[in-house]
């Protein structure tokens, strides 16, 4: 079977298409680059804002009227699916197969049932699935806890994604070792909550002593996404700065600085705490690069709220941050309770938030010119003549393409800063590992 994967939504989405993909292989698929050549296309969706919605709809009529002209089968995965919302969708759009989040390992069933297949529950199963080591890749996810326990309440990942359900740290461990036979370079730990690992099983290993272990396994670099603010332990800081192998990038959504805002989102932290978490960070990680993630226009958020989070923002000092206009999800506690602020109100506040991310990501970014850092170079960037890949801290750096000619692992000399990227020279012949140029 010609079977294209299309993927919206985070890395949890990207780990989880692999997932599939290695699942689908076993069962003898063939993976093709386009709608046209494929007789199975399956979209992998995103529910957390309205507007991967709108593209998966779009999409899914695209794939309607090319079901009318021959014989096409079409999937949908992912967060989206889970929802009343996105089964509509599906029905709408005469959709063959669909899986929620908990029901990726039914994928061979769905294809055997050669008929409508829908399922949405929770199998035990995923929890202890294995997926083989990506080839010729030299970074990697691999998911170490599923779900969600908070209810932040503007989010649909609670109802989409369920409780949390943490990995065996065996099972991680494993596939870490098969990710470093394949000769990956860097691995980032996935989950909604990679803190909140183990308080869902007595007897794992809490998120601290997991990335001791990990550490323990030899993949030069070692990331982790995303954290929340509450279990963001003393312990997790003293296992990153005395672990070598974990980078110094955190990335830590705040949502707002506005204690008021942070109480009507059902955030379990204020702003003191946060801070508190931030200068704790600081002092135990001295180069440490931070990002977060920041919702603006939250309903109720008034003027002086939205200036809390300016004001946060300075004292934080993020290098870089994820800002999201709100979007009233249907299921969802805000949507049903609270008004939403007019648009031009939202906009306006972004485009304020922007320009100071903008004015920050500079700073700090300057900061690490004349400096040497560490760049895992994936292969050429779009700009003619760069080879591009991103160093410890996550910064996306540029390096003349001459100077890295397979993807590997540079030390590089930081020359010039811009906001959104560093622009640096390989030094000496410090080239630390290489793998041969199979992968753009
Ligand atoms: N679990 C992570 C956490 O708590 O930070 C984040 C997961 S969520 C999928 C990623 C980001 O999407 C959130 O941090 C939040 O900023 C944003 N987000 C979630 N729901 C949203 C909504 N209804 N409108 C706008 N942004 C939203
Ligand atoms: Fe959503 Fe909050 Fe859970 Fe993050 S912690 S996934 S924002 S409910």
């Amino acid at each position: 079977m010609k079977t294209h994967i299309i993927t919206y939504g985070c890395q949890m989405n990207e780990y989880d298409t692999h997932l599939v993909k290695s699942e689908l292989a076993s069962i003898g698929a063939q993976f093709v680059d386009s709608i046209p050549e494929a007789d199975f296309v399956l979209v992998n969706t995103c529910a957390v804002r309205g507007k991967p919605v709108e593209k998966v709809r779009s999409l899914l009529g695209e794939l309607r009227k090319e079901k009318e002209k021959r014989d096409l089968m079409v999937g949908m995965m992912g967060c989206l699916a889970q929802l009343e919302e996105g089964q509509q969708i599906a029905r709408k759009f005469a959709v063959d197969v669909l899986l929620g989040p908990g029901a990726l390992t039914e994928i061979g069933k769905a294809i055997e049932a050669k008929n409508r297949f829908w399922d949405l529950s929770f199998r035990e199963e995923l929890t202890h699935h294995l997926p083989p080591a990506p080839q010729g890749q030299l970074s990697a996810f691999v998911s170490i806890i599923r779900g969600c326990n908070h209810h932040c309440t503007y989010c649909i990942v609670p109802t989409t994604r369920g409780p949390e359900v943490s990995r065996h740290p065996d099972l991680i461990l494993r596939e870490l070792e098969q990710l470093k036979a394949a000769g990956v370079l860097e691995v980032t730990l996935l989950g909604q909550n990679v803190n909140s690992y183990g308080n869902d099983q007595p007897g794992f290993p809490k998120f601290g002593e997991l990335l001791r272990r990990v550490g323990q396994v030899g993949i030069p670099r070692v990331k982790f996404t995303t954290s929340h603010p509450v279990n963001f332990t003393d312990e997790v800081i003293a296992a990153m700065a005395e672990t070598p192998q974990v980078c110094n990038y955190i990335h830590l959504p705040v949502q707002s600085g506005s204690n008021r805002v942070l109480r009507r989102m059902a955030r379990e932290y204020r702003r003191e705490w946060y801070l508190d978490r931030i200068r704790a960070i600081k002092e135990a990680i001295p180069d440490v690069v931070l990002s977060t993630d920041i919702i603006v226009g939250f309903p109720g958020e008034s003027e002086e709220d939205f200036e809390q989070t300016l004001t946060l923002y300075d004292e934080v000092q993020y290098d870089s941050a994820y800002m999201f206009i709100y979007s009233p999800r249907p299921g969802t506690p805000s949507y049903k309770h609270f008004q939403d602020l007019p648009r031009e109100v939202k906009v306006e506040r972004l485009q304020r938030l922007i320009e100071k991310q903008k004015e920050w990501s500079y700073k700090k970014n300057q900061q690490w010119v004349g400096r040497t850092v560490e760049v895992l170079v994936r292969g050429s960037a779009k700009d003619e003549g760069y080879a591009e890949g991103h160093d410890r801290g996550n910064h996306p750096v540029l390096i003349p393409a001459a100077q890295a000619p397979r993807p590997g692992l540079y030390q590089v000399e930081v020359k010039q800063a811009t906001p959104h990227m560093l622009f640096g020279e390989v030094v000496g012949s410090q080239e630390a590992a290489t793998i041969p140029l199979m992968m753009a």
